[in-house]
């Protein structure tokens, strides 16, 4: 079954087109970004498997304009990897906020976008941006399935000690504020990947997954199921990340904007694009590539923002050890967990009173393959698993596409 996963953004369309023979028998066929749509001069980068990446760059008005470019190079006789439009089975997208309506992935249907209509509210930038996708979509292969997969869905397990705030009850009653947490479908995914790997019964587990990128969360999952998650609800709580501040203070908000004299958009814009590493480097980069680079040169503000990121993970790894009263596998994921060591080496460190023990060596090494990090003596499995949040939604899609014939 020929599946195109759909990632759109408000300026972006991320895609990959997969060959899925079965949940683990799969082959990518091409894979892509256009950006910059809306804008004077937009630009796609495709890559197809076995073929040389095209970079094309012109001006793309809108979403429909570039799925229609997106799938016309899918079927470019040069460029493309399948012979026609007919040749894509079902399409997934991926969507960022499914409040308390999803706890699992759905077929596009009308009561289902008017869900997403109305989750907009709690996710501004994200979800209109996939409502247009799933137009787009309709627009050029009006008769084709459509999937969409959930950041918030895997966090619906949650009890309402773990998602509820301590504010009075009226405005969850009201409008719905509690805690949904995000990166739903990366923690599943190195939730298992994760279990089956170190050999660990995924219904009978204590996992700490940790997803460390430019976005970054920390989820506690029992028995294969999210208990608790640092995001909250929106992706800005938790622990420091690229341009997010994470948890603090909130009455730290208000004295802000009473001193400054901000608007609520304008706090929020610095909350989640100017802070992080991009804030506390004062300007200078929200990328954790730069930072490292920097403290190794001796640089104290970019040593100071590491030690930060290493200790944030640290409390919210040990309090989720204190949650299940216990862990049997902690995993590292995304951008940066996958290709600093040191990240891993360090938090782990600080559970050595518990017996986590981390094999340097291996350690040092592990990247792009599933790793088993731990020492065969550590009390608890410690392993790199590198996330793969598009091969969910293809298994998804897959799914509920083939139980619709
Ligand atoms: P996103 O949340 O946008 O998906 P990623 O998971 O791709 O982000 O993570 C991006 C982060 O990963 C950046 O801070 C970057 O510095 C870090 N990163 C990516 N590749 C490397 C690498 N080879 N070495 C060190 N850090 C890396």
């Amino acid at each position: 079954m020929i599946i195109l996963v759909i990632n759109c953004g408000s300026s972006s369309i991320k895609y990959q087109l997969l060959d899925m023979k079965s949940d683990d028998v799969y082959s990518l066929l091409a894979k892509g970004i256009l950006e910059r749509i809306g804008m004077p001069m937009s630009k796609l980068t495709h890559k197809p498997t076995g073929k040389d990446p095209l970079v094309l760059e012109m001006p793309v008005s809108d979403h429909k304009v570039g799925m229609k470019l997106v799938l016309d190079t899918l079927i470019d006789p040069v460029h493309g990897v399948i012979g026609s439009f007919a040749d894509i089975d079902a399409v997934g997208h991926r969507i960022v906020q499914g409040a308390e309506y999803f706890s699992g992935s759905v077929i596009v249907d009308d009561d289902v976008i008017d869900k997403i209509r109305i989750c907009c509210d709690y996710a501004p930038l994200h979800n209109p941006a996939h409502l247009l996708g799933i137009e787009a979509v309709s627009n050029v292969l009006p008769e084709i399935t459509q999937v969409v997969t959930f950041d918030t869905a895997f966090h619906q397990t949650m009890e309402p000690a773990a998602y509820m705030y301590a504010l009075p009850y009226e405005y969850y009653s009201k409008y719905r504020v509690r805690r949904y947490g995000a990166h739903g479908t990366s923690h599943l995914y190195v939730s298992h990947e994760g279990a089956a790997f170190a050999g660990i019964d995924i219904n009978n587990s204590k996992i700490i997954t940790c997803h460390i990128g430019n976005g970054s969360s920390v989820t506690a999952i029992k028995n294969g199921k999210s208990v608790d998650t640092s995001m909250g609800f929106t992706p800005l709580e938790g622990m420091i990340m690229g341009t997010r501040c994470g948890t603090m203070d909130p009455n730290v908000v208000t004295y802000l904007m009473k001193k400054e004299g901000l608007t609520p958009d304008q706090m929020t814009d610095i909350m989640n694009k100017k802070s992080g590493f991009l804030g506390m480097s004062e300007g200078v980069t929200s990328d954790c590539r730069d930072l490292v680079d920097r403290r190794e040169a001796g640089d104290k503000r970019a040593k100071l923002i590491l030690d930060k990121l290493v200790l944030d993970i640290t409390k919210l790894v040990g309090g989720y050890i204190a949650e299940m009263n216990g862990v049997d596998l902690i995993v590292f994921t995304a951008g940066i967990a996958e290709n600093n060591p040191w990240i891993r080496r360090d938090v782990c460190a600080n559970f050595g009173y518990m017996g986590i023990e981390i094999d340097e060596e291996v350690n040092a090494k592990a990247r792009r393959d599933n790793a088993i990090i731990s020492t065969p003596a550590s009390k608890v499995k410690v392993a790199m698993i590198p996330t793969d949040e598009e091969l969910v939604i293809a298994r998804d899609t897959m799914h509920l596409a083939e139980g619709r014939k």
